[in-house]
């Protein structure tokens, strides 16, 4: 392929003229892509919209308060577990969530010949360098927010990192926190004449998290199936293989309440990852043990989203999910995904130390299988009916159905 020089720089035919010559992809096609001229200004080289499916997850009590969310996935069966736990909790038991929403950003020197003396040095100046960082940004501090206080820790034998941990109200806060963040650096290396190497935010927001707990009557999904429950989190515990499948799950539900809120589901991805690997090993986010008839979840999880900034208010359907939730600020917002991460995994949990994951999956397998292999979606129920009949589910037996239908 040739290389392509200043594609940003072309006009939208021009673009698709290239994509359409490299590609081989038909002109008209490629012509009939949907063009929006909000988004085209939100990423760079825009092309168009690329749809994803919405659903709802409803019966979601947490702190008392009855909430319906949108959930936003390619995936299929997760807002079916997710309302199928939801109803459980809602039912036979109680949610409770509490989230902090307390960023840090990191400004990191290298070079250091004098540690002690420059470690004590930055303590002692911690008022003047939280005076710098709200003069940065001054207007988070109007809101009632602003850099708090510092921390700093060695890094191997001659760096260190200056850590400023810093309130950004309902904003996630990369922009806020990476200008102050600047603003600190540029006044260290004259103050202080070190040398600065970076100078941003920290996805690892181990002050932001929320902190979820959700009791079930342990009868309710009869006590032995609790008892394989608490097993399953136990190997959460020890094995990483299995920890990583199963914080998927938890995220499976997290992530979809983000992407359909417009926050940066990278963040939250990376953060996640890092704190269930806090300790040396990684581990699941969520714990499940009986106290007597009692199911309990606990699920800690770093939680930085937010009800304002970045793409979200240019976002229609983010507007539209948040005026859904009827939420009041990001950190409610925090407590409601942190929920939906603990009863998606309960749901996923349940299915698979009884049926196996398999068997709920087969009927939404179905559904995409006919419709990938071009059955007409008035045909669906139908078609799922007919396939499930089939000892294999693979593309022949979608095709044989969808021939059997529609002819
Ligand atoms: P913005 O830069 O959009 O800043 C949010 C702004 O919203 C504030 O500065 C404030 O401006 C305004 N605001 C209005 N109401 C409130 C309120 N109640 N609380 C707080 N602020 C309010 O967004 P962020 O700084 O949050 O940055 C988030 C964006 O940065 C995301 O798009 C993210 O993807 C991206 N990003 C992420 C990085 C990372 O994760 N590593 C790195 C770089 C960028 P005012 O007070 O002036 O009205």
């Amino acid at each position: 392929m040739k290389m392509i020089n200043g594609y940003h720089r072309l006009n939208r035919m021009q673009q698709l003229e290239i994509l359409s010559q490299t590609t081989g992809i038909d002109g008209k096609s490629l012509a009939n892509l949907s063009f929006d001229q909000v988004r085209s200004q939100i990423i760079e080289n825009y092309l168009t919209d690329y749809i994803l499916p919405e659903g709802i997850l409803v019966n979601l009590r947490v702190n008392k308060k009855d909430y319906v969310v949108p959930m936003v996935t390619e995936e299929p069966s997760v807002v079916a577990a997710a309302n199928n736990g939801a109803k459980l909790f809602h039912t036979f038991g109680e949610i409770t969530a509490h989230a902090e929403r307390l960023k840090m950003g990191q400004v990191l020197i290298s070079g250091v010949s004098q540690k002690k003396d420059l470690i004590e040095n930055l303590r002692a100046f911690e008022n003047e360098l939280l005076a710098v960082a709200n003069q940065a940004y001054p207007s988070i501090v109007k809101r009632g927010g602003g850099a708090q206080k510092i921390r700093v820790r060695q890094l191997g034998v001659d760096s260190l990192s200056l850590d400023v941990y810093v309130d950004t109200k309902d904003a996630m806060g990369a922009n806020i926190v990476n200008t102050m963040m600047e603003a600190i650096a540029a006044t260290l290396e004259v103050k202080f004449k070190v040398t600065t190497e970076m100078a941003i935010l920290s996805n690892f927001t181990d002050r932001a998290t929320v902190k979820v707990t959700g009791i079930i009557d342990a009868n309710a999904i009869e006590h032995s199936v609790a008892e394989k429950i608490v097993k399953a989190s136990e190997f959460a515990q020890v094995d990483p293989y299995r920890a990583t499948t199963h914080n998927k799950g938890i995220m499976n539900g997290v992530d979809a309440v983000v992407m359909a809120t417009g926050n940066d589901w990278r963040a939250i991805q990376s953060g996640a990852h890092a704190f269930a690997a806090r300790d040396g090993q990684y581990k699941g986010l969520s714990t499940w043990h009986l106290d007597g008839s009692k199911l309990v979840g606990t699920l800690e999880i770093p939680m930085a989203v937010a009800t304002v900034g970045g793409s979200i208010k240019i976002n229609p359907m983010a507007q539209l999910n948040l005026e859904l939730l009827g939420i009041s600020d990001s950190r409610e917002l925090a407590e409601v995904i942190g929920s939906v991460g603990l009863v998606q995994n309960l749901a996923a949990l349940k299915a698979l130390v009884t049926d196996g994951i398999q068997k709920g999956h087969m009927q939404m397998q179905a559904r995409s299988l006919l419709l990938s292999n071009g059955i007409h979606p008035k045909n669906i129920e139908r078609g799922v009916r007919a396939l499930l009949k089939y000892d294999r589910m693979n593309a022949e037996s979608a095709m044989q159905v969808i021939k059997e239908i529609e002819g």
